[in-house]
């Protein structure tokens, strides 16, 4: 599928980096400016933000997709940020290329409903205690609606494993590659929890299949408002970039080889 002038789920590895949440201008600006030279296509940020407390940053809302939206003009990057509710649909779709779905918000159907008609792909992630079918379920609610262009995201599910913030289901990417057509992207972030383990999942999601990451980002992890501990500095991002390179490579050579490892014989 097309989003801009990219193509998700082809050839191209797509990499869509950035802060967790929208702070200011001077952070967006900044990490787009350097994601966009280590080569990712798409940057990310959240101006509604699904908080699991009502005393934590809700996000900037409007002010937040302005500023996405010139951090877009200076670097050519197009902007993924998250839907939360169905009453925002047009105003986020007004700013943004692609729009996300959150963990949280995978059975909100009122919301699916009104992204079948949004005009834009929508980034669907997997529910924390979502099987495959239950995100395909919703990914077909997104269609039904209208809407044919749905990326599916896997950023990693509730298991009684506390290693990890969530637990990276690599099987996912090459189960969900061969029942369904749609692009699997794999979220390390979420799945890790701390950015020492970032770079080690987003290699897996190459070698299994995924045709592309979403990565978090930060100038300043330490003073992030949300997800600081799993956010990539804009160093460490660079290095990911250079490190994936020869897996990258390899995905060229043998991308047919990766998709079809799991298909069913
Ligand atoms: C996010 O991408 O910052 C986010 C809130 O992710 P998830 O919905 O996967 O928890
Ligand atoms: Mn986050």
């Amino acid at each position: 599928m097309r989003a801009g002038d990219i193509a998700i789920g082809g050839d191209e590895f797509v990499v869509m980096a950035g802060p967790c949440a929208v702070e200011s201008e001077r952070q967006v600006l900044d990490t787009a400016v350097s994601v966009a030279k280590a080569g990712a296509q798409i940057l990310r940020g959240g101006a509604y933000k699904p908080r699991s407390s009502p005393y934590s940053f809700q996000g900037l809302g409007v002010e937040g997709l302005k500023i996405l939206s010139k951090a877009r003009e200076l670097t050519g990057l197009l902007v993924i940020t998250e839907v939360m509710s169905e009453t925002d649909v047009d105003v986020v779709a007004d700013y943004a290329d692609i729009m996300q779905v959150g963990a949280r918000s995978m059975e909100n159907f009122a919301l699916l409903e009104r992204l079948g008609t949004c005009g834009r792909p929508v980034l669907l992630k997997r529910g924390m205690t979502a099987t495959l079918e239950d995100l395909l379920r919703s990914a077909q609610f997104i269609v039904a609606y209208g809407n044919p262009d749905v990326i599916l995201c896997e950023r990693g599910i509730r298991t009684f494993e506390t290693a990890t913030r969530n637990t990276f289901d690599v099987a996912a990417v090459p189960v969900l590659k061969t029942v369904s057509h749609l692009p699997v992207i794999v979220d390390p972030s979420h799945a890790a929890g701390v950015r020492s383990l970032v770079p080690v999942l987003a290699r897996a999601a190459v070698v299994v299949g995924a045709d592309g990451l979403l990565v978090e980002v930060h100038p300043q992890p330490e003073k992030a408002v949300s997800d600081g501990e799993q956010s990539l500095t804009l160093a460490q991002f660079d290095s990911m970039m250079v490190d994936l390179d020869p897996y990258l490579d390899l995905r060229k050579v043998a991308g047919m080889a990766f998709a079809a490892a799991g298909g069913n014989d």
